[in-house]
């Protein structure tokens, strides 16, 4: 059963003026909100994976504001939203309304001369103080954009890229906001389709929203690291087969699948990479697949690898995880994980370590009882490194991957060794 976030639709006019010949009637909003195969709560009860809807939703209105078209445009936007509330809840008792029962309050305005939320507010009702999320739009807002703006009154902050740069900074300046086109918390910069009735619609939100907000389900993820043999199947993020997984979650990387259908028809097939550890870890953030050169890519087709960690440093961890396949019927990616932990850190000969030659470089080794200070990435350290790089070649299967290792690691030892003489003679 899904957990009901209720919306009190509030349709208002000021005091003057005429009707925008374009105004839709209260049944409009309600096809919108509630009826419609693609309605706003149809969207959240697909984008949430079952746990919320907008169940009890209403529509009141047309009513006046109470004020005149000018001085209503005079109001910052949570003015407008306050004006409006008060419409209705402070009326004569004939025509007051009790909206302590809804989750949010969404206003719209013929005009409204405004557009967007004002995150979650306190409220003095004649019942007490309630806190709603708050949103006002004109007469015919993007089905996307007030997807949006009820994703901020459930909690959601915007979707960002792995941008080191601000994509829209009159709007939200924090570097790599509005960067994920896969996100609807990145309207307007997302992937939409033209709606017969609602204007641009989609994408959904992605699986890593879903784990911040507590809506991804345990039986929803594939831990990448103890699926047998690293081959795992997952599924497009909105499938509602409760058997079919929706996330390959490698440490902090989730892996997700996108087939390109539904909400997020606008927005092809791939897999994709996300993660919430950087900035304040209460937003998702898409990781691009291609590292270093080019313009980012963020979609992952069949061949396609993602690499964390270097395979010659076996002190840090390693993986990859590639896109083996694709099967558009099934909706389905098979993704293959390899994932090596950090090997304890090296003993030489009869020798023990003493902290830091592994984490970060430099620190101390004891060799038959003398205390050897290790410099930071020195050669010495190269050297020790390289050594149990040598022991670590054996742990790959392929008789050509250990001929490459081998040839690495023995080229790097030379130079180490090369580097190693030359401090020495100085
Ligand atoms: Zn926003």
């Amino acid at each position: 059963m899904a957990t009901s976030k209720p919306i009190a639709v509030l349709l208002v006019h000021p005091s003057d003026g005429t009707p925008d010949p374009n105004r839709p009637g209260p049944d409009f909003y309600t096809d919108f909100f509630l009826n419609d195969a693609e309605s706003l709560n149809r969207y959240w009860l697909d984008a949430s994976d079952g746990v919320a809807d907008l169940a009890g939703t209403r529509v009141f209105g047309w009513r006046s504001h109470g004020l005149k078209q000018a001085d209503f445009a005079k109001l910052n936007r949570l003015a407008k939203i306050q004006q409006a509330v008060a419409a209705f809840t402070t009326a004569d008792e004939a025509d007051r309304i009790d909206l302590s029962g809804f989750d949010s309050v969404a206003v719209f305005g013929d005009p409204a001369d405004d557009g967007g939320s004002s995150g979650i507010q306190s409220f003095a009702l004649p019942t007490g103080s309630r806190n709603f999320g708050t949103s006002i739009y004109g007469i015919r807002p993007d089905h996307a954009g007030v997807c949006h703006e009820v994703g901020h009154g459930f909690g959601f902050d915007h979707a960002f890229d792995d941008s080191p740069t601000p994509h829209d900074p009159a709007n939200d300046g924090r570097p790599g906001a509005y960067g994920d086109w896969w996100d609807v918390m990145s309207y307007a910069r997302c992937e939409m389709y033209a709606h017969p009735r609602f204007g641009l619609a989609g994408p959904t939100i992605n699986a890593t929203m879903r784990r911040i907000a507590g809506w991804l389900k345990p039986e929803r993820v594939i831990n990448g690291k103890a699926a047998t043999l690293g081959r795992c199947i997952v599924y497009d993020v909105n499938d509602p087969d409760p058997a079919h997984p929706h996330v390959v979650a490698v440490d902090e990387y989730d892996f997700e699948f996108r087939a390109g259908r539904g909400w997020n028809r606008a927005g092809g097939a791939g897999v994709q990479i996300r993660t919430t550890e950087e900035n304040s870890g209460t937003h998702s953030m898409i990781r691009r697949v291609n590292a270093g050169f080019g313009s980012p890519v963020y979609m992952m087709n069949a061949g396609d690898t993602f690499t964390v960690g270097n395979k010659l440093d076996i002190f840090k961890r390693h993986f990859t995880v590639t896109v083996d396949a694709i099967d558009p019927v099934a909706g389905s990616a098979t993704l293959l994980v390899s994932y090596r932990v950090p090997q304890r850190e090296p003993v030489v000969g009869p020798g023990i370590v003493i902290g830091g030659v592994a984490s970060d470089g430099g620190g101390y080794v004891i060799i038959n009882g003398h205390l050897i200070k290790i410099p930071p990435r020195g050669p010495r350290e190269g050297i020790l490194r390289n050594l149990a790089a040598l022991e670590a070649v054996e742990l790959a299967e392929r008789a050509e991957v250990r001929r490459a290792l081998v040839g690495e690691v023995l080229s790097d030892l030379a130079k180490n060794v090369e580097k190693l003489g030359i401090e020495l003679r100085r």
